[in-house]
């Protein structure tokens, strides 16, 4: 016992892992290649916000844009300078209002709720499945209402998120796929953000893959693709030249640049080796941690993979605290998180609403703790050191409850 509770890193021991994981870096020759041969060309942006050729923008970003619509297997990928963009323009290409409703989760980046509000719409918040950390079918059904018109699904951590099974609850109200955190992952052999009526990915710094800011949204239907340019790109100084269903479109500049389409590209050709390798780190640790009964782990859904952009793990059990769990894996030298975000009805634009979301109270206070070791993780040696400390800590705690 004493030997066991000496050895943590968090009593003075030596920890599990000495140095630190290496940064997270997906750019190398091709991207720099590509900036220098578009710095070269003079051209760094080619939009101009009135109808016509140059309404769509430059040649990188025509490129980037087909090469994505090839890659995922959709008819439509409109770029813009954010996922946020993004979700704020699919608002508009479904022409949400004042007075509509949109069903959210409250487990996200703020984005994907606050592109509601931006439309003066009303967020309602579903709560998530303790176990995929996402709206489900059922939570969402229950906060349906007349006023509803949309409903924004977050693949949280990369889990892929079943649409045709929210389709059934959703009928006809489009679903937006907020796939920022799951590039690559899948569902059914479908890529998430695809099989939605309108899907967002996003390409900032943090993400996947990335071009420092940027973000994609991808849909099979010509009138939101349409909608998506008109607001990306000033889309009021263009309507009356462009067709009749479009005149309540507000405008933006949400136009991403040609540096940012061209390494974009080149990232894009990276996506499944990076994807596959966070798979590989993820069930190695899956498969090395089973043994820890105080811990749930993530893992895919039949005949999908999830894209781990994020690996959240739940603690539980009597002599489990969670905060000294994540200070002694600390301790260890394993970059881990209490929770992931608080949720967004917390945040005090939202204060005013009534919500009833007792799983993600729980999950985030309580059980749940995080870590992007699966991109950190380069050798099997890091993903040892990474097993050696969980177990350090979990023999610790099973001798506690044993005692
Ligand atoms: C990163 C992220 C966004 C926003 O992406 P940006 O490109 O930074 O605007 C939106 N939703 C989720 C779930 C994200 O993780």
């Amino acid at each position: 016992m004493v030997e066991i509770e000496d050895a943590l890193a968090i009593n003075g021991g030596e920890p599990a892992r000495k140095t630190p994981f290496p940064r997270y870096n997906t750019i190398g020759k091709e991207e720099k290649e590509a900036v220098a041969r578009v710095l070269d060309s003079g051209v760094l942006s080619q939009y101009l916000g009135k109808c016509g050729p140059e309404f769509y923008g430059g040649p990188e970003v025509q490129k980037l844009e087909r090469a994505w619509e090839s890659h995922f297997g959709v008819k439509h990928a409109v770029s813009m300078n954010s996922a946020t963009s993004c979700l704020y323009a699919a608002m508009g290409a479904l022409g949400i209002r004042p007075g509509d409703e949109v069903v959210v989760s409250p487990y996200t980046m703020v984005a994907s709720v606050t592109a509601a509000a931006v439309y003066g719409a009303r967020p309602v918040f579903a709560d998530i499945d303790p176990d995929t950390f996402c709206i489900t079918p059922e939570t969402i059904e229950k906060n349906i209402s007349e006023r509803t018109r949309a409903v924004i699904v977050v693949d949280l951590f990369g889990y892929p998120v079943d649409i045709p099974a929210i389709r059934e609850v959703t009928a006809d109200i489009p679903i937006v796929e907020d796939a920022a955190q799951a590039p690559g992952a899948c569902r059914n052999f479908t890529y998430c953000g695809t099989d939605a009526d309108i899907g967002v990915f996003s390409l900032n710094y943090h993400k996947t893959i990335h071009c420092g800011e940027g973000g994609i949204a991808v849909t099979n239907n010509d009138t939101y693709a349409e909608r998506l340019q008109l607001v990306r790109n000033h889309g009021e100084a263009v309507v009356s030249d462009m067709g009749p269903d479009n005149h309540d479109i507000i405008g933006f500049n949400f136009r991403m640049t040609e540096i940012e389409a061209a390494i974009a590209y080149e990232q894009l050709k990276k996506l499944d080796r990076l994807v596959g390798h966070r798979w590989l780190v993820a069930h190695r640790l899956i498969d090395k941690l089973s043994d820890i009964d105080i811990l749930t782990l993530p893992g895919d859904p039949e005949d999908s993979m999830h894209g781990y952009y994020v690996f959240p793990i739940k603690v539980h059990g009597p002599y489990a605290n969670r905060n000294w769990v994540v200070e002694a894996l600390r301790a260890e030298g394993i970059p881990i998180m209490n929770g992931y975000t608080r949720p967004v009805y917390r945040e005090p634009l939202y204060s005013a609403y009534k919500v009833d979301c007792p799983v993600v109270e729980d999950i985030e206070y309580h059980k749940l703790i995080t870590t992007n070791v699966c991109q950190s993780c380069n050798t099997w040696e890091d993903i040892d050191d990474v097993v050696a400390a969980f177990h350090k800590v979990g023999d610790f705690l099973k001798l506690c409850s044993s005692r």
